[in-house]
């Protein structure tokens, strides 16, 4: 069992004046940045306007995506950048392709930047619209944001890197075309900071209704699996200096998100990506399981609004640690056969008993005649108990945000870049098109975070 690691956040009377770069948000971007660019000699402060460190990082469950990694060579996969770009942009139909090459042909050196840091993702599942496992995952199964964060803040914590949490940035500071630093709202009262360069880390806007009304209106109602915080302040802070946003009526529902209770919880898609499927309230499978999220989702409304059932068995649950949480807290119905199942779930026993039978006879011909789901079929739905959990979609992810080139640059409206101003992570557009990828946040948040660390000292030098 590894020892509990608690992260203390710097005390605000520490707070400085001046810092080389000041990084906003204190998800897997910003965190990622400030390592970065410690270690290149830079004096960074993060600023964290939650009481809580990690933003939506600390609620991804899937994984890590990357392509020609040596943990993939380890388990007998044999990938190239060239297939995680085309299945991308397949899945995401209109992504920024610079960016998105940029993204593929550094996720390798991604995982490897981690595993450097003691930071080991040695297992592998696989996501919706991807042809091989290349969602990389701690070899505990683990759901990766929580994980990925715990294990940043003890590199951040063995830096002594400043991170206040409580401290909202309002607005951006321009001297002479230049970025030069924030003005914030500490629990303390107003201060300004200033610094060479600034980040935008702030994540998404999920969690904000007026804003998803303003591009997506018929999504204004619905719920999602966003942690309050996720109010697209970055982008409107970039606006607000001249910044270009694309792609803001983008928005990705995902497709299985259990929201019976008053929070949405987001279920993995690497419970399906380990073999569940997807039934009505009969009983009966209606679609590729692993289709591309906007797929999903698009089936689950057609069913009329009441939302599908996730069916698997023990051997699923094993390879999925986030079900024991899920179970934990209640979202889980347990059937020790497949008719008490459907009691418990409120499905019909004999069409559930003839889906399932259906399902194991196409995972043992490799073939699934009814819906040619290809992928998360490596075993079947046999090994009581069997477990349902009741899903529907929510918002989960904003593909729209701030236009950046691959150096993370912030652009104007004229496509150049606004000094000293960098962004990365959610609070981007343009790289995942119509569609995110499971797995692509969490690479993107790594990849481009480094990425920023990397360009900011070159920017300051
Ligand atoms: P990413 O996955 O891109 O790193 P996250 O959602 O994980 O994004 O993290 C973004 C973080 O930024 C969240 O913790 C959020 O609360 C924080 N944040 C958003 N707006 C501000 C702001 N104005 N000032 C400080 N922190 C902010």
């Amino acid at each position: 069992m590894a020892e509990k690691f608690t992260f203390t956040p710097t005390a605000l009377a520490d707070l400085e004046p001046n810092y080389d770069v000041v990084i906003i948000g204190s998800g897997g971007a910003g965190l990622t940045a400030a390592i970065q660019a410690h270690e290149l000699g830079l004096n960074p402060v993060i600023l964290e306007k939650m009481p809580k460190i990690g933003g939506n990082t600390t609620r991804a469950s899937s994984g890590m995506n990357a392509a020609e990694t040596n943990v993939q060579l380890h388990h007998h996969i044999v990938d190239s950048f060239g297939d995680f770009y085309g299945e991308t942009l397949k899945g995401g139909g209109m992504n920024n392709q610079a960016l998105l090459k940029f993204f593929t042909e550094h996720s390798a050196l991604a995982i490897d930047w981690l595993a450097d840091h003691g930071i080991k993702l040695d297992d592998l599942t696989i996501t919706g619209g991807m042809s091989v496992m290349r969602t990389h995952r701690p070899s505990s199964m683990a759901p990766i944001g929580g994980f990925l964060v715990t294990e940043l803040l003890k590199q951040v914590a063995a830096a002594q890197l400043p991170l206040f949490t409580d401290v909202k940035v309002d607005e951006l500071i321009v001297e002479a075309g230049k970025i030069s630093g924030v003005k914030a709202t500490t629990p303390d009262g107003a201060v300004t900071i200033t610094a060479g360069a600034v980040l935008l880390a702030t994540g998404g806007f999920g969690a904000n209704k007026a804003l998803l009304g303003q591009y997506r209106d018929d999504l204004k109602n619905y719920q999602t699996t966003n942690q309050p915080g996720a109010t697209g302040d970055g982008i409107l802070l970039a606006q607000a200096v001249g910044a270009k946003l694309v792609d803001m009526d983008q928005v990705q529902v995902h497709p299985t998100v259990q929201q019976d209770t008053d929070h949405a919880y987001l279920i993995g898609e690497a419970v399906r990506g380990e073999g569940a499927i997807l039934v009505n309230n009969q009983g009966a499978r209606f679609v590729n399981e692993l289709d591309t999220r906007k797929n999903v989702t698009a089936a689950i409304d057609q069913l009329g609004g009441t939302g599908a059932y996730l069916i698997f068995d023990r051997g699923i649950r094993d390879r999925v640690k986030a079900v024991e949480f899920y179970d934990h807290i209640g979202l889980v119905k347990t059937g020790a056969d497949l008719e008490t199942l459907a009691t418990e779930t409120g499905l019909d026993a004999a069409t559930l008993k003839q889906t399932v039978a259906d399902w194991n006879q196409a995972v043992a011909n490799h073939n699934d005649a009814a819906f040619n789901r290809t992928t998360g079929m490596d075993r079947d739905i046999a090994a009581g108990p069997f477990y349902s959990i009741h899903i529907a979609p929510a918002v989960h992810y904003t593909m729209g945000g701030i236009a950046i080139n691959p150096a993370t640059q912030v652009l104007n409206q004229d496509e150049r870049p606004i000094a000293g101003l960098f962004a990365a992570g959610e609070v981007v557009g343009g790289l995942h098109g119509n569609n995110r990828i499971g797995g692509n946040s969490i690479a993107e948040t790594v990849i481009f975070g480094r990425q920023a660390g990397q360009q900011m000292f070159k920017y300051l030098q």
